[in-house]
């Protein structure tokens, strides 16, 4: 069990939180619940570590979005800064897999923005 992996991780996601200066106390405690989750299941798995920093950022988002903001991501999770017209949409991970190399995509159109762990604010 190589926990630099859990480690490597949680970094990349939070980094991308901060570059979007959405690193708060509680998105920081839903994203250590979720590395505490997926430290447990890579010990079942030790050949999932390729998927864990995808998985991780997944499991965040989606207690974001069922816990605190459904209706209204934007404020929560990175959104799109890609797209110029239309609402307002969030960025998600690709592959659903969670791995391997897990990218920002637009939830619209499909597109790659930055890897996992590499977002700017710009982006
Ligand atoms: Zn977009």
């Amino acid at each position: 069990m190589d926990d630099q992996v859990i480690f490597a991780a949680r970094a990349a996601v939070l980094t991308d939180l901060e570059a979007r200066g959405l690193a708060s106390p509680v998105s920081v405690s839903i994203l250590d619940d979720a590395c505490s989750e997926r430290r447990w299941w890579l010990e079942q798995w030790a050949e999932g570590a390729q998927f864990v920093p995808g998985l991780i950022a997944q499991d965040v988002q989606e207690a974001l979005a069922d816990g605190l903001g459904r209706t209204d991501p934007a404020g929560l999770w990175p959104v799109c800064r890609h797209c110029t017209e239309g609402p307002v949409h969030t960025l998600h991970i690709d592959p659903d897999l969670g791995g391997p190399d897990p990218v920002w995509v637009c939830e619209e159109t499909g597109t790659t923005i930055a890897p996992l762990g590499r977002l700017t604010a710009n982006d």
